[in-house]
């Protein structure tokens, strides 16, 4: 089973599946014809979707939000330009800058993987960097990110701030989104997607809210027509069974946080998680645990992290046949 790439391991629900496929048949019947390159009814059910008072024109979409983070960079860096991320972070980030010509810094976190006002202050005065990338919560460590740290962040910052809440759907209910941080603050911007969460992974849909104007500044970079007629279509049926879409989310917490009380159980160290993974310390060899499990059939993932591995949180099926699994191993400590 895979619990590798931080994916929604449940299957859209079938009623939604056959309306999304009823809403793709309809658009296959104009697609002799480019899509809507404005692609206007899904910023809308996106806007619906985020609340805050966010209308279409707040929101952009592609391919994914690595298509999202690629074209803010190709807008908002290049050569010349750098991207500050807080290590170790999204392994994508500094690809993405790379392959715009962005220079990459590293910034450093606090203890246990944390980031706090003052240090997140510090690296982005010590680095001066034009682009800051915040993500919230963070990949590869689950780490959720408090709203004082996005603030000073912004406020220190004299570029873009970009948020990536890939995750943000499996923080704690009531737990506030950097969308409250919106108003007022033109250079921030939200990045979402559909892959986790909504569990549409395959279907490629990222998207973000920020001040119209930032929004139009992707419009420079986007290719024509980036998001096909089905893409869309897809994603709109997606939005409108959004509670069905996830209505997994809070079993998905519920396996999250059993994967943090069982594995410290077992003797290892687990991270506090906002996310659908869980980052484990104490893993003496974690190259040998990671080839033990994936001969047991359980497939996760070596971040690289010293003595770490990450694991998502699957099915309650999926997370009991990692942790057996895991148990036979034998105790790290003993
Ligand atoms: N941001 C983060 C933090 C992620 O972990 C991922 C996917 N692993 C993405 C962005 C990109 O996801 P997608 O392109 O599927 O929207």
């Amino acid at each position: 089973m895979a619990l590798n790439v931080n994916e929604n391991t449940h299957p859209v629900p079938d009623d939604v599946a056959a309306d999304i496929v009823a809403r793709v048949a309809t658009a296959i019947g104009g697609v002799n014809r480019y899509p809507d390159r404005e692609f206007t009814e899904l910023r809308e059910s996106l806007a619906h979707y985020l609340g805050h008072g966010l209308t279409p024109e707040n929101i952009w979409a592609a391919n994914g939000s690595n298509e999202v983070i690629q074209q803010i960079l190709q807008a908002f860096g290049g050569p010349g330009r750098s991207l500050l991320g807080f290590t170790p972070t999204y392994s994508m980030y500094p690809l993405l800058a790379s392959g715009t010509g962005t220079v990459w810094l590293a910034g450093a976190r606090d203890a246990e993987f944390e980031l706090s006002p003052e240090t997140a202050v510090a690296e982005i005065t010590r680095l001066d960097p034009d682009i800051v990338i915040l993500c919230a919560p963070n990949n590869p460590t689950g780490t959720p990110l408090s709203l004082e740290t996005i603030a000073a962040a912004y406020d220190a910052a004299r570029g873009m701030v970009v948020v990536d809440e890939a995750y943000a759907e499996f923080m704690p209910e009531g737990e506030p989104s950097a969308l409250t941080l919106l108003p007022g603050r033109p250079r921030l911007l939200v990045s979402r997607t559909m892959s986790k969460a909504f569990a549409f992974a395959g279907a490629r849909v990222g998207y973000l809210a920020a001040d119209p104007a930032a929004v139009d500044a992707l419009r420079l970079v986007r290719l024509p027509y980036h998001l096909s007629a089905l893409t869309q279509a897809a994603a709109v049926g997606a939005l409108a069974h959004s509670d069905e879409m996830l209505g997994m989310v809070g079993e998905i917490r519920v396996q999250r946080d059993r994967l943090v009380r069982e594995l410290a159980g077992l003797g290892y160290r687990p991270h506090r998680s906002g996310s659908n993974f869980v980052l484990f310390g104490g893993v003496a060899d974690p190259h040998a645990t990671f080839e033990a499990l994936l001969a047991q059939g359980v497939l996760i993932r070596d971040v690289g992290i010293p003595g770490h591995l990450r694991v998502t949180a699957g099915t309650e099926a999926e997370t009991t046949a990692f942790l057996t699994a895991l148990a036979s191993l034998g105790r790290p400590d003993g």
